[in-house]
């Protein structure tokens, strides 16, 4: 998914928000903070690549290498640090996942005395994702596939 299109989804999301729709806000924290934390950790770890591809000069301010590291390596932690944010994109895939394998969406019922259950609503109410996410509606029989493993 091109950053062009996250772009058009934030600004269609905002127009949304404004006329109190928030149906597609789940969507674009999954994307958000999953893009936030793979790109800027794959940077990051790309500038030690160039660093060391160019030996000692790698380390002298000269060649520029540590300023650019020194200004992007907090880009890991700070807007939310990448493990947090990974954890939080995945779980809108987990969340969805599981309503298209129980064909169902869960709710949390809050009561006084016991703690909080995950209970089944009605079919109606299930939201189905498109597009990347579609795998999801077949994947029953992904996880009922096995790998063959071919000897050669
Ligand atoms: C250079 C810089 C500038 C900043 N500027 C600002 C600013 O202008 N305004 C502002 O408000 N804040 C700012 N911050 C703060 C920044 O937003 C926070 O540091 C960032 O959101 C991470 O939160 P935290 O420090 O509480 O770390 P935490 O989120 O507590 O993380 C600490 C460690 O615990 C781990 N961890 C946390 N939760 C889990 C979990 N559930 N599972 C596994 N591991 C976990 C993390 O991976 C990490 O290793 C800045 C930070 C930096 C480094």
């Amino acid at each position: 998914m091109s950053q062009y299109t996250v772009c058009q989804k934030l600004m269609q999301l905002i127009e949304d928000i404004k006329h109190q729709n928030f149906k597609n806000l789940d969507m674009m924290h999954h994307l958000s903070s999953g893009f936030k934390s793979v790109h800027t950790q794959d940077i990051t770890e790309s500038l030690y690549v160039c660093r060391q591809s160019i030996g000692g000069a790698g380390f002298s301010a000269w060649s520029g290498i540590p300023a650019i590291i020194e200004l992007f390596s907090p880009t890991v932690t700070y807007e939310g640090d990448n493990t947090v944010m990974a954890q939080q994109s995945a779980n809108f895939l987990l969340k969805h996942a599981r309503q298209a394998m129980d064909n169902q969406v869960y709710k949390t019922i809050k009561t006084d005395s016991v703690p909080p259950v995950h209970a089944p609503v009605t079919k109606q109410t299930f939201k189905k994702l498109d597009g990347p996410f579609e795998y999801f509606y077949e994947i029953k029989e992904l996880l009922g596939k096995k790998c063959p493993i071919i000897k050669t």
